[in-house]
Parts: C-alpha cells; sequence; structure tokens
C-alpha cells in the first residue's frame, strides 16, 4: 500500500463512525507530519511517517476517536522527533490538539526505572496526564500498540526492554480503563519477547487445539443458537480459544502445564437486555453441567473498570469444559473498547472535545473503589508489578490477591459484607489471626455472624489491598445510623403490616408510648437503628407487641360500617363468545382489555374488572388491595364488573415475582436455573441488598398462567436461603 492508499484507508475508516469529521485539518496534519519527519526512516527502512499514520488508524479504527485525536495522533511524534514546538501546532491547529501532542509526548519521555520512588513519580506524570484529558493516554497506548507490532526490527535488548514496560504498564493501564482488545494484544506480544520460547509452545499448542477443537466448537455454538431461537431470545454466539497469555500466566501462576490447564475454550453469547442475560445463563445451565464455584456475576456486581459481563464454566457433554461469557451489546462494547466505547457514546459520534463529556472518566479514576488518590497510585503499582498471591475458597475458587494479602483482603475481596461480618478465618482448616500472611495454593474459609461488631480501625492497618482498606475505610465513614434506621424501619413496617395493623395506627401518639416502653428504646429511630444494624429481628420485636396489636385489630372491628366493602356487581345480562386478551367482560363484546400493573393477573387468578375513563376494562386480581378500597369507595363502586377467563388464554402474560434470599454465591445461578427449567422468561430483573444479608429480587417474568406461577413460586421456594416467595402489589 503506498503511503497516500494508507492515508485514504484513514479518511475512510473515520467517515465510517465520525462523517462530519475535520478532513481538512487531518490531512493538514498527515501533510505537516510527513515533511516535518521527512528524511527519517524506521527501523524496517520505511519513512517514518508510517508510524505516525498508523497509530491514527489504530486510533481511529480501534477506538473511533474524533477528530482532534486523529490529529493528535499523527503530529504525536512532531515535538519529540522534529524542530516542532507547542506553540507551532498551537497555531497551525489548535490550542487543544498542541496539548494532547504535548501530553503524549511527556508520556514517552518517561524513563521507567526499577526504583521504587522514582517510578511513583513517574506514575504520578502519567496520571497527571490521564486526568488533564483521557484522549492522551488512549493515543499512547495506541502508539506503544503499533510500535509492538512492529517490534521484530528493534535489536533483542530493545525488544525487551519494550515488552517489559508494555507488560508492566501499558498494558495494565489498557486493563483499568476496559479496554481489553488492545490489552490483550500488549500482553500476546510482549509475551512473545519476554519468554520467545513459552510464547511459541503456547501458539503452537493453540492452533493444534484449533483444528482438533474446531468441529467441537462449531457443535456447542450450534447448540445454544438453537435454544436461543427456540425461547425467542435475539443472541449471538461465538467461540474462540482463549488468548496465549492468559493460559500463559494460568500455566505459571498455578504451577501447570498446557494440558493442565482447564478451560482453553470461551463462549461469548451477545443478547439485547440484561433480563436476557439471566435468561441465557438459565439455558447454559440446562443443556450442560455448570462447574460448582464457577460464577460470576459481574453484571450485579461489575468491575471496578466497568466490565460487566456473567461468567460461568460448564462441561459439555463430551466432558470438555468451556467458559461461556454472557453480557448486552453495549456491555460488550465497553468490554472490547472499555472508556474509549464509553467516551464514543457520550459524543454521540460527533467529537467535540468537551472536557465535561470525559470529566466522569477523571472521577472514575479518582474514585476507583471508592479509594483516593493515593490509593489509587498504590493499586495501579500492584498491578503493574504483578505481585500477586493466588489462594482458593472452600468451593475451589481461585481469589487473585496482592502479595502479603491477608484474610481481611480475602474476605473484603469476596464481598464487603463477609469482610464486614467476619468473626474468624481458617487457612488450610486452621484458625489463624487477621494478620495472618496468605501463600499459594492456601484455601481460605472465613466465618462470619450477623451480629459480628464490623471492622476494626486496625484492618485499615493489615488489609494489603486498596480493595479491602477502601471498604473498611466506607464502613467507618458511612452514616451507618442512617443507613440503618432507614433499613430497619422498611423491615418492621413489612413486618407490621402482616398483622393487619399499619405502621402509622402503632405509631400514633396514643400508642407510641406504650409502645416504646414496652421494646425499650428511646425513640422510633433508636429502634429502627437496632434492626438496621441486626441487633434485633423486627419480627421478635413485633412479636413483643401483641398486646398492642390486639389492642388496635380491636378497634378495628368496632369502627364504622363506611369500611365495609360495597355490594357486588351486578349478575351479568348475556355470556360474550370473546375473550379479550383470553378475557371475558360479562356484557361486553370486543371490548378493550388492559392488565392492572399494580397486580399483574395471569390466567387462573381470580379477577375483576374496573371500566376505566376511555381506556376499555383494567382488569385486577380480586384479591387486589387497590381493587377492594376502589369497591369500597360509593364514586367508584359502580363501575366494578365481573370479568373471567375464557376458554382460551394466550401463553405470554407478564407478571411479577419477588423473592427474598439470603445472599450467598451462584443464588442467582439457582434462580435463573428453575426460571428456564420451568419455560418462564425474565422480562426484567431488579435485585436489591435488603442490608441484613439479604437480597430481595423483583423479577418480571412471562408466563402462561397461574398454575405455571404456582410451579415456579414452589421450587423457588426449595431453592436454599430463600426465605420467601411472592407476587407483589404495588
Ligand atoms: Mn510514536
Amino acid at each position: 500500500m503506498t503511503l497516500e492508499e494508507s492515508y485514504q484507508r484513514l479518511e475512510d475508516t473515520v467517515r465510517s463512525y465520525n462523517p462530519g469529521a475535520n478532513f481538512q485539518q487531518i490531512r493538514a496534519a498527515f501533510d505537516y507530519a510527513r515533511s516535518s519527519h521527512a528524511g527519517q526512516l524506521r527501523k524496517d527502512g520505511s519513512p517514518f511517517v508510517t508510524h505516525p499514520l498508523a497509530v491514527a488508524q489504530i486510533v481511529a479504527e480501534e477506538l473511533h476517536l474524533d477528530s482532534e485525536s486523529i490529529v493528535a495522533a499523527l503530529l504525536h511524534d512532531t515535538v519529540e522527533d522534529t524542530g516542532t514546538s507547542h506553540a507551532d501546532i498551537a497555531r497551525l491547529f489548535s490550542p487543544t490538539i498542541a496539548d494532547l501532542v504535548e501530553g503524549v509526548t511527556k508520556l514517552t519521555r518517561v524513563q521507567y526505572t526499577s526504583k521504587e520512588q522514582e517510578q511513583m513519580e513517574n506514575l504520578r506524570k502519567m496520571l497527571m496526564a490521564m486526568a488533564k484529558d483521557i484522549r492522551v493516554i488512549l493515543i499512547k497506548i495506541a502508539d506503544r500498540l503499533h510500535n509492538m507490532r512492529t517490534m521484530e526490527y528493534q535489536t533483542p535488548e530493545k525488544q525487551k526492554q519494550k515488552s517489559y514496560e508494555t507488560m508492566e504498564i501499558y498494558a495494565p493501564i489498557a486493563h483499568r480503563l476496559g479496554m481489553q482488545k488492545m490489552k490483550w494484544e500488549l500482553e500476546d506480544l510482549s509475551l512473545k519477547y519476554l519468554d520467545p520460547v513459552g510464547y511459541r509452545d503456547i501458539t503452537q499448542a493453540l492452533d493444534e487445539k484449533t483444528a482438533e477443537y474446531e468441529g467441537f466448537m462449531d457443535g456447542i455454538r450450534r447448540q445454544i443458537e438453537a435454544r436461543l431461537t427456540a425461547s425467542g431470545i435475539d443472541g449471538t454466539v461465538y467461540g474462540r480459544l482463549k488468548h496465549p497469555y492468559s493460559i500463559y500466566r494460568k500455566m505459571y501462576t498455578q504451577n501447570k502445564s498446557m494440558t493442565d490447564v482447564f478451560d482453553l475454550i470461551a463462549f461469548r453469547v451477545i443478547v439485547d437486555t440484561v433480563a436476557d442475560c439471566y435468561n441465557v445463563l438459565g439455558i447454559i445451565h440446562d443443556l450442560y453441567h455448570p462447574i460448582l464455584g464457577r460464577f460470576k456475576d459481574y453484571i450485579g456486581t461489575p468491575k471496578p473498570n466497568m466490565y460487566q459481563s456473567l461468567h460461568t464454566t460448564v462441561i459439555s457433554q463430551v466432558g470438555i469444559p468451556f467458559e461461556v461469557q454472557i453480557r448486552t451489546r453495549e456491555m460488550h462494547e465497553v468490554a472490547e473498547y472499555g472508556v474509549a466505547a464509553h467516551w464514543k457514546y457520550k459524543q454521540g459520534g460527533q467529537g467535540s472535545g468537551d472536557e465535561k463529556n470525559y470529566e466522569w472518566v477523571r472521577r472514575l479514576l479518582e474514585n476507583q473503589e471508592g479509594a483516593d488518590a493515593e490509593d489509587f497510585i498504590h493499586s495501579l503499582k500492584v498491578d503493574m508489578f504483578a505481585d500477586e498471591v493466588f489462594v482458593f475458597t472452600p468451593a475451589g475458587d481461585v481469589i487473585n490477591l496482592p502479595a502479603g494479602a491477608t484474610p481481611i483482603d480475602f474476605a473484603y475481596t469476596i464481598h464487603s459484607q463477609v469482610g464486614n461480618h467476619m468473626v474468624a478465618a481458617k487457612v488450610n482448616g486452621r484458625i489463624v489471626q487477621f494478620d495472618y500472611k496468605l501463600s499459594n495454593g492456601d484455601v481460605v474459609e472465613v466465618e462470619t455472624s450477623q451480629s459480628a461488631h464490623g471492622p476494626s480501625r486496625d484492618w485499615i492497618k493489615i488489609a494489603k489491598s486498596s480493595n479491602a482498606r477502601s471498604k473498611i475505610r466506607q464502613w467507618f465513614k458511612k452514616e451507618r445510623r442512617e443507613e440503618n434506621i432507614v433499613n430497619g424501619k422498611a423491615s418492621f413496617e413489612s413486618e407490621i403490616k402482616r398483622t393487619g395493623v399499619t405502621l402509622k395506627e402503632l405509631t400514633s401518639d396514643e400508642n407510641l408510648p406504650a409502645v416504646l416502653s414496652k421494646l425499650s428504646y428511646n425513640s422510633l429511630d433508636d429502634m429502627y437503628a437496632a434492626i438496621g444494624y441486626g441487633g434485633v429481628t423486627a419480627l421478635k420485636l413485633v412479636g413483643r407487641l401483641r398486646e398492642e396489636i390486639n389492642h388496635i385489630l380491636r378497634q378495628h372491628q368496632t369502627a364504622p360500617p363506611e369500611e365495609t366493602p360495597a355490594e357486588q356487581p351486578k349478575t351479568p345480562q348475556h355470556r360474550p363468545v370473546h375473550g379479550e386478551q383470553g378475557v371475558i367482560v360479562e356484557g361486553m363484546d370486543n371490548c378493550l382489555v388492559k392488565f392492572a400493573k399494580c397486580c399483574t393477573p395471569v390466567p387462573g387468578d381470580g379477577i375483576v374488572g374496573f371500566i376505566t375513563r376511555g381506556y376499555g376494562v383494567s382488569v385486577h386480581r380480586s384479591d387486589c388491595p387497590n381493587a377492594l378500597r376502589s369497591m369500597a369507595d360509593p364514586s367508584d363502586a359502580g363501575r366494578w364488573i365481573r370479568v373471567s377467563w375464557g376458554e382460551k388464554t394466550g401463553s405470554n402474560y407478564q407478571t411479577t415475582l419477588e423473592v427474598l434470599a439470603k445472599d450467598r454465591p451462584a443464588l442467582m445461578v439457582d434462580i435463573s436455573t428453575i426460571i428456564s427449567s420451568t419455560k418462564t422468561q425474565f422480562r426484567g430483573l431488579n435485585a436489591r441488598l435488603t442490608g441484613d444479608g439479604c437480597v430481595l429480587f423483583t423479577m418480571d417474568v412471562s408466563v402462561s398462567g397461574a398454575e405455571q406461577m404456582r410451579t415456579v413460586m414452589r421450587r423457588l421456594e426449595q431453592i436454599s436461603g430463600v426465605i420467601r416467595v411472592s407476587r407483589p402489589v404495588k
């Protein structure tokens, strides 16, 4: 390809995602770079300008960045290598572009030494550059990627040095920014020079496996696709062998040979919605045997670099294990291109270069895992030197932690709630102190208790990972009382509701003093805080109020008669033939029917109809409190009519299920497996920690009727840890 053709390719690429780009300026930048670098040659003998052109191509093709970034990529080596100054670029192009070029130049000049203090200093310089404009770091990573791609022409010393830097600094930064695709390429290229023999062995073995596994992977892909089609899920499935460096790392850190490395194959299923992600998870676990402890829900708990996906490892019918990653299209874009994908979404492909548009990136970097700037530098360093320790959970899950990590780090890596409730830790079956230094291969077990007092301040000093330290700090920082009051009140209120008495009645001016003295709290907030903290259960407190509750219930019985329901709806005049959406409205043919959102009835439920003003008949469950209340209201009572389910009902009725369960690993796996195996589908999903170690799932599902609902609910109730399954009414 001639230089001009390469340039045209760049323009075409930019035009494909940003037709409004400033092509005049891009052309001017290319011409300027060509004349500035005139006479300079690369190691392979080509004109130097091929390098900035290739970097601009990566910036466009892989990251879809704006005009300014393309221009800056073309000019990125002019200040370093030619007589050009910041002022020249500011005058010829723009001050912003001059700043971008200067930022890249500064990063290029950073000397990476192994001395601790200077390392920190350099990292700060890099961070400053990153915080100033994220595009600087994106262009620098593209620059490094092209240099790595063309590293074969360098001397062996230079190859090793650059590869080391790439492995230790650029790949981790790409990882931090969520740019998985570029990170992998950087790692694989670095490995090629850092351990040529290891790299060759793995790539050769992978080549052989490719042939061996081709048919297998194709079969699995088709199997999954068929189930997606049958379930009406629109999704893309593809399989791949894992990339060389990820296999290499596993071999070395777990001291395994290539044949022992567990899973070499990974599949991805890309779907439209989060609900479908869990539907697909259920399908996968229905099709193949899931391996215990290998499920990861990064949708519920995204990684700090914004990565979201469901991961599970399963074993095929022929005994070959493989990993499946399930995510939405948008999550996929973010996984592949990270910050750049977000940036692209925010820009809407326009590329204005407005600071506000990447202000959030700076915040992300500053607030990563709630850590302060100091911690972030520390955690970045930890990642860069890869000084990690690998330990096992009792379930055999491998957890990697920074070297020197303690059971505290382990507990907080599992979950902040595990850390906050930790009372004891065992390593290889023996109780250890919390400051015990974990070694590779240790099996670590954490004992928790709901009555644990929470972390102590010493833990901040003991913990090695910034993740654990920031979670502990958060625990102290958090206004625990406020939060406990909110949670405690919610659970007390729902508990009291079951008795038939409202919270308002119980805590009326008349009743409050007796209630508080009975429970020995000074104020309601004190009581809620105690429930929220887990010091006492709402159930127990409600139990102690039996007398007060009965007193209020007796008052209800003697209440005036206007609270009793109105007359039953009128008797039918004739039976209609047609059912609208499976519902027959007595006395009306072809009547517009809609299902009430508050109670979402399904065929088989007892139902009643309400004649709305202009929107036909709204169908409620006959036990819906909203319906009962409205029937009791004289101004509405006349609009309630009888409805019934016809003989033919459809197969897709949307309704809502609530599952309250003790939080535990793989809970969502069990739920989604049951949802899938009962041919039910998620339409929406929301999970919320209730603050007492429980999760409340609100699931929109589509079913054929009440019978299916009963089956699903019965089976969900059988899941270990599930406390309650109900159909909520809003
Ligand atoms: Mn360069």
